[in-house]
């Protein structure tokens, strides 16, 4: 059986940093996947493969020493905030930590731009995620230094995009050809608006599979439509697990609901079980932007096609490129 084995870390020819060319993202904010093209993940993906080795041979090294992060979240956060604050630390850096606004001065009614401007005086860079869609592209109007957007309510999650296509790429060894079946939340989950923009720049094939409350919304599907990638939308897996190189899970989003009934009624629609997997491909990959809320049962977790645990660690890869990047050291 050709199974997945880890691919976390891949020998590439030279180190550190060396020939790449240089895609300008120096001082440049990140917002949305629709800043990006082809080239520019292809230099991405170099860097986070060069960070993955560096991290592999020294743990951490002084690429951004003197440089400090606000890492802000108005949302709750696990791997985003603590992956960004590793890949900082790794790089030699530091990290101002708004982890609960609600201990700061946001709660006393300060505005966006009003905390905005007032880490970037203390910091170099300013990872922000926010509720409302468009918020990090407020900050990036006030701000001189580069935001990048952690995830804006139910727009866009730009990094947690990139670090899903790099695991793609890692694990697949290809991106174009592939067939990829995204599951759950299609609605609210920002992670998928940000990968099916993405996924356009590559000849794949897109299926959506969801309760029907819980569609793609239409202007993601216009705007997939515009280019001759080919999507269909499912409310069953039975349909297209045979035919899946990967498979895109989510959680159905209970915070984004304003009637808990309806959440109640969808919740549990799709669990991918070991009967699942007897079903897919002998090597496709199952992936999941965390958190899990018994949306893939815990006795895939050892399927070695499960590539959740993997693909965080590939975000702090990415992660720490991006930091690199907009701080011109890459
Ligand atoms: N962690 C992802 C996000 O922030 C997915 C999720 O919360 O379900 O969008």
């Amino acid at each position: 059986m050709a199974l997945h084995t880890p691919r976390l870390i891949q020998q590439s020819p030279h180190l550190p940093f060396g020939d790449k060319q240089d895609a300008s993202f120096y001082g440049k904010d990140i917002l949305s996947v629709k800043q990006f093209s082809r080239g520019d993940l292809n230099f991405i993906f170099g860097i986070a493969q060069e960070m993955s080795e560096m991290v592999r041979r020294v743990g951490s090294f002084d690429l951004l020493k003197g440089k400090i992060l606000a890492n802000v979240f108005y949302e709750p956060s696990t791997r985003t905030s603590s992956s960004f604050t590793s890949a900082m630390e790794r790089l030699g850096g530091s990290v101002i930590p708004i982890n609960e606004v609600r201990y700061s001065s946001v709660s006393k009614g300060e505005s966006l731009p009003d905390t905005i401007r007032t880490l970037e005086a203390y910091s170099d860079v300013i990872v922000l995620r926010h509720p409302e869609i468009g918020s990090a592209e407020l900050a990036a109007k006030y701000a001189r230094k580069p935001i990048i957007n952690a995830g804006d309510g139910i727009g866009e999650h730009p990094t947690q995009a990139l670090l899903d296509l790099f695991t793609i790429q890692q694990e697949m060894d290809r991106i174009d050809g592939l067939t990829i079946t995204m599951v759950g939340d299609l609605k609210y989950g920002r992670t998928l608006h940000s990968l099916a923009r993405l996924l356009t720049l590559y000849n794949v094939r897109l299926n959506y599979v969801s309760p029907d409350v819980l569609r793609m919304p239409g202007h993601i599907l216009d705007e997939v439509n515009e280019t001759s990638i080919p999507q269909a939308e499912y409310n069953s897996l039975d349909p297209v697990i045979g035919e899946s190189d990967v498979l895109y899970v989510t959680r159905i989003q209970k915070e984004r609901f304003s009637d808990e009934n309806e959440y109640e009624s969808v919740k549990n629609s799709f669990v991918i079980s070991p009967e699942t997997m007897q079903q897919a491909k002998e090597d496709m990959i199952v992936m999941h932007p965390l958190p899990r809320v018994g949306e893939i049962s815990m006795d895939v977790d050892d399927d070695p096609r499960a590539a959740y645990f993997r693909q965080m660690e590939y975000g702090l890869y990415v992660r720490m490129a991006l930091l690199a990047m907009v701080l011109g050291k890459a």
